[in-house]
């Protein structure tokens, strides 16, 4: 059983830590760096290549079969079989492609943005191709999924094929859900209950703690237990099914981006996009979603594009919840710069928003995924992304792709 507490606003700078903002009815990203920088846009050129998309994006493309997909099923779900009693692991973290992530920390199990079907389109013959393999058949291979997680509402993040396959899954019947603001509504619209759906603005805050089943949470003792919960924390484990009181709980919190949002054409910019913290006593992870860092014209130098603005949100992050123990980042598309820079990240921008959040470890996201995403190759991100850490001397170690799959681990007693 879950619980959720949200906690109070922290003492934060109101210019820093603004909640989300609206134009009437859209939202907005407030940061200069998120103004288009140029000064005429090549219709001509853009429409070329929009036609070249659609038609080359109307059937599945079924090349890339053959590149690593590895899935570790035994090692995810040992960590969820050990987390009560001897797991020298403090998280773990599985790439499933795009960007998906399976988290697990403490006793939990999250789900971020699970696009995992063929199709990131409301058609199912066109657009965005998942071309790559997840690695498992079933939702019943994995633990069950206490939190999905999602940053915003476009299809190659909130995928409705993946979400209803959870909830298919018996074990999965409780799942709980965080989502930005105004995506609640969809997915009460799939039948999940109202109480299994929590919408977060940015800077919300949530405790969550997992309670034995047998915990009863009844209109009658809920005050009792938000007492009980804030003023000692070991009470809150009242039976013998729940041991180690350090492993049931975690915050999570949902910060700002610089994206946008939309599904239908109509409902432009009008539900939130978010990133997201997850934070225990001794760790702490980054999902930063889909975002920009600056905005810049086409055929940019190296000098000219350090003179235009860049969003101030992820320093902030990291001077409020970092340093990360891991920090998932994305890396593209990047073309055309003057469009695509405004709500994504290039290499530059990916490693600048590593250094800015204070992360100790970063994985690029957001590639090697699916075709037709954008006109940008699916295997394009690594290579820029080794050649900006070497310009900064970073260590390749330090922010390296991995295979979907692929587990990372931090043990306890790493720094
Ligand atoms: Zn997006």
């Amino acid at each position: 059983m879950i619980y959720l507490k949200k906690l109070p606003e922290k003492e934060k700078s109101p210019e820093k830590c603004c909640p989300s903002v609206k134009e009437g009815n859209r939202y907005i990203n407030p940061w200069p760096s998120a103004v288009p920088k140029a000064k005429k846009f090549n219709y001509n050129l853009w429409n070329k290549r929009m036609y070249d998309y659609f038609t080359s994006s109307i059937v599945a493309r079924e090349k890339n079969q053959n590149l690593k997909v590895d899935l570790d099923l035994p090692t995810i779900t040992k960590y969820y079989e050990d987390i009560n009693y001897n797991n020298n692991i403090k998280i773990q973290v599985t790439w499933l492609g795009h960007s998906a992530f399976l988290v697990q920390i403490n006793s939990f199990t999250l789900l971020f943005d699970p696009f995992l079907s063929r199709r990131a389109s409301p058609i199912n013959f066109i657009g965005p191709y998942r071309c790559r393999d997840r690695g498992f058949e079933s939702f019943s291979e994995l633990p069950p999924v206490d939190f999905i997680v999602l940053s915003h509402n476009h299809y190659d993040h909130l995928d409705k094929a993946t979400i209803k396959e959870i909830f298919s899954v018996e074990k999965n019947k409780k799942t709980h859900i965080f989502c930005p603001l105004e995506l609640k509504s969809w997915f009460l619209g799939l039948g999940i209950p109202e109480n299994q759906v929590t919408e977060c603005d940015w800077w919300d805050e949530y405790e969550i703690t997992k309670l034995p089943e047998s915990f009863d949470i009844s209109n009658e003792t809920q005050t009792q237990l938000n007492e009980t919960l804030t003023s000692n924390n070991n009470t809150t484990t009242t039976t013998t099914t729940t041991t180690n009181n350090n492993n049931n709980k975690i915050n999570i919190i949902a910060v700002p981006a610089q994206h946008f949002s939309g599904r239908t054409g109509l409902d432009y910019n009008t539900t939130l996009w978010v990133g997201w913290v997850i934070k225990n006593p001794e760790t702490s992870c980054y999902f930063v979603g889909d975002t920009g860092y600056r905005a810049i014209p086409d055929n940019c130098t190296e000098e000219e594009r350090e003179k235009y603005p860049y969003c101030p949100i992820f320093k902030t992050i990291g001077e409020l919840y970092g340093p990360f123990d891991i920090a998932t980042i994305p890396i593209g598309p990047v073309t055309p710069a003057n469009r695509m820079s405004i709500n994504h990240t290039s290499a530059n921008d990916a490693v600048n928003i590593h250094i800015d959040c204070k992360s100790k470890h970063s994985i690029p996201m957001h590639w090697g995924t699916a075709e037709n995403l954008s006109i940008d190759s699916i295997e394009s991100g690594p290579a820029e992304l080794h050649e900006e850490l070497k310009k900064k001397n970073i260590p390749l170690e330090e922010f390296q792709e991995v295979f979907i799959g692929q587990v990372y681990k931090i043990e306890k007693h790493a720094s």
